[in-house]
């Protein structure tokens, strides 16, 4: 950097005054200008620079000689602007050009506008070239800093779109966008005569591993399920999540029906792999729904629903299934949504009723246990049966009232027909997973029986065998809790495909109660070993100090089978139908008990 007298002296120095004698520049005026103002001769050589330029280089009018202009310009900047000058020398045409001259002062580059002219005598010759440079530092900042900020805007408003299109825990598409590519797909798939597939995929019993596991791992599952999914698939299909445990494939020239279900099934493997998380190996399975385009629907929302009700029919079929769209399958979605709707203030119309079902005791050989039973009479849809409105009330969280009445109206009962009978009559209900499930549920209970005087003993739950692992978790402690209560508690339909003999060793339970298919078997079609599926089923249920309720009794053959068998209980059409409570307090009455 050049030191500040020398600046002073430089000022307005004319560097080889008299090399163009009568072109000097009048360097009184230049040096009032905040610009610099040069002249060079016609080949270019600086012959004057005014006092900016001195205060700006800090050069001597020595270094500033020459090439002494080179000494302070932006390297980067060298090549361009000599190539501009030749041009404009070559030319003689008045030029502009920007560079960046380094500061003697701060030793930064600030960034200049030189415009030139050339200066001619009187044949046309050039005789000197004059010009400025204009600070224009400031100026290229903000331009500078414009362009960076338009860059960013443009970048975010990218991610902005992108982010709208995404899900954001996964980075899979989401709805919007699966929508978008479905339709296109529809189109192309028309256009090559192709068919096209959606799968709509559903976790089985994810929410329970969220409330287990909490949201964090529950999160991690799903990052890492969409991972799996995702090497199962084509670069041309789709993967997108549609919120919670569901995602949605859409699958690209699928040339036969057979080619969905190998999908499917190497989806349902994928998922099967058991899982590595925070709170240990987890095991998963989902549900699977597919239709095809255009055999299932003539439009991509229509193509949509009903893979999502082919899944919901996977589930209803036991999970961890995959199912091809039927269009009975639409009718059953759509009954359903008539039987929402019209339970929606069944309770409070009066619509609902209860039925109790006798079940005997083959050691008092007397009734002394009823079912409760949940009738719904609806004005439009007649009768409607549990097994149709249950799952449905299940869904839409319409269960947790139905069952407090249910509770409700079984202990007020089972005083009435103790009181009556002056005998310890037991009332036993079904409870749904979805009420188990609630952290109000055992104080729910213990408010029952003590607002009816109820014993505990006397109150049985049945809860259904078709658990998942999860559900049995979460289960656990509330089982315990109104075990502790001194509440009965039974497995119901047991043996069927869903219950596992694990849950029955973790569960505190007092019963098990076989499920009505394999009484049934026992005489009606003796299945290869039904018998001695059942003779196994009440070994373990005595070796584990539980009772074995035998279910769906029609015939005396049954009957004679499951006491041989040795059931302690039996229940079915053959010892008394569901009946009204008042029914069942005439039943008690005219039996004796220990007859
Ligand atoms: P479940 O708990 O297995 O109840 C036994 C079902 O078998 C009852 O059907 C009963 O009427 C029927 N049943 C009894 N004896 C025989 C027989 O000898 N042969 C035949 N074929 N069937 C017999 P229902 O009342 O239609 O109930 C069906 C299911 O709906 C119940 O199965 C239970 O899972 C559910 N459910 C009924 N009431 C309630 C309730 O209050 N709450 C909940 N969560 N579920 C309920
Ligand atoms: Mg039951």
């Amino acid at each position: 950097m050049a030191d500040e007298s020398s600046v002073d002296a430089a000022a307005s120095v004319v560097v080889e005054p008299d090399l163009v004698p009568g072109l000097r520049a009048p360097t009184f005026l230049a040096d009032t200008l905040p610009q610099i103002v040069w002249t060079a001769d016609a080949a270019g050589d600086v012959t004057y620079f005014n006092r900016s330029w001195y205060e700006y280089t800090g050069l001597s009018p020595m270094q500033s000689v020459g090439s002494g202009f080179l000494q302070v310009l932006h390297p980067s900047d060298v090549e361009r602007t000599a190539a501009r000058w030749e041009r404009a020398w070559r030319d003689g045409e008045p030029y502009e050009i920007e560079y960046r001259l380094r500061s003697g002062v701060d030793g930064e580059h600030r960034w200049f506008l030189a415009r030139a002219n050339a200066v001619r005598d009187e044949c046309g010759r050039i005789v000197q070239w004059s010009g400025t440079s204009t600070d224009i530092d400031e100026q290229k900042r903000f331009e500078e800093q414009v362009r960076r900020y338009a860059a960013e805007l443009k970048e975010s408003r990218a991610e902005l779109t992108r982010l709208a299109r995404h899900d954001a825990l996964t980075g899979l598409p989401n709805r919007m966008l699966f929508e978008d590519r479905l339709q296109q797909a529809l189109v192309s798939a028309d256009r090559h005569g192709q068919m096209v597939g959606v799968f709509f995929i559903d976790l089985d019993g994810f929410k329970r591993v969220n409330d287990t596991l909490g949201h964090h791992t529950g999160d991690a599952l799903l990052c890492e399920v969409a991972r799996r999914l995702a090497t199962g698939l084509r670069a041309t299909d789709t993967l997108a999540r549609l919120g919670g445990d569901e995602f949605v494939v859409l699958a690209l020239e699928i040339e036969r029906p057979h080619d969905a279900i190998a999908l499917a099934r190497k989806l349902l493997a994928h998922v099967a792999e058991p899982f590595e998380l925070e709170g240990g190996r987890v095991r998963m399975s989902a549900s699977i729904g597919v239709s095809i385009y255009p055999r299932d629907a003539d439009g991509a929302s229509t193509l949509l629903r009903h893979a999502d009700v082919a899944m919901y029919r996977a589930k209803q079929s036991g999970k961890n299934d995959a199912r091809f769209y039927a269009p009975e399958m639409n009718a059953s979605a759509q009954e359903r949504m008539s039987i929402a709707t019209r339970l929606d203030g069944a309770l409070e119309r009066g619509e609902m009723s209860l039925r109790f079902q006798p079940q005997w005791d083959t050691r008092s050989r007397s009734v002394d246990s009823f079912e409760a039973l949940l009738r719904w009479n609806n004005p439009e849809l007649g009768e409607v049966a549990p097994e149709r409105f249950v799952p449905v009330a299940e869904d839409n969280g319409m269960i947790l009232a139905l069952c407090e009445w249910v509770l409700d109206g079984s202990c007020r009962e089972a005083v009435r027909w103790s009181k009556a009978s002056g005998r310890a009559v037991r009332v036993a209900m079904n409870v749904s997973l979805v009420q188990l499930d609630r952290d109000d549920f055992v104080p729910m209970v213990s408010r029952a029986l003590d607002r009816h005087a109820l014993p505990p003993q006397q109150l049985e739950l049945e809860l259904t065998a078709r658990m998942g692992t999860y559900d049995v978790l979460a289960a656990h402690g509330k089982m315990a809790a109104l075990r502790e209560l001194g509440v009965r508690l039974t497995m119901d339909d047991f043996g069927t495909p869903y219950s596992t003999i694990d849950h029955v060793l973790r569960l505190p339970l007092d019963a098990l109660k076989v499920d009505q298919r394999i009484v049934h078997d026992l005489e009606d079609a003796p299945r290869e070993g039904s018998e001695r599926v059942m003779r196994a089923l009440v070994g373990l249920a005595h070796s584990l100090g539980l009772d074995v309720v035998a279910d769906g009794i029609e015939t005396d053959a049954q009957r004679r089978s499951v006491i041989e068998l040795g059931c302690g209980r039996l229940q079915g059409y053959l010892l008394g139908e569901p009946m009204l409570a008042e029914e069942a307090g005439v039943l008690l009455g005219a039996e004796p008990a220990g007859e």
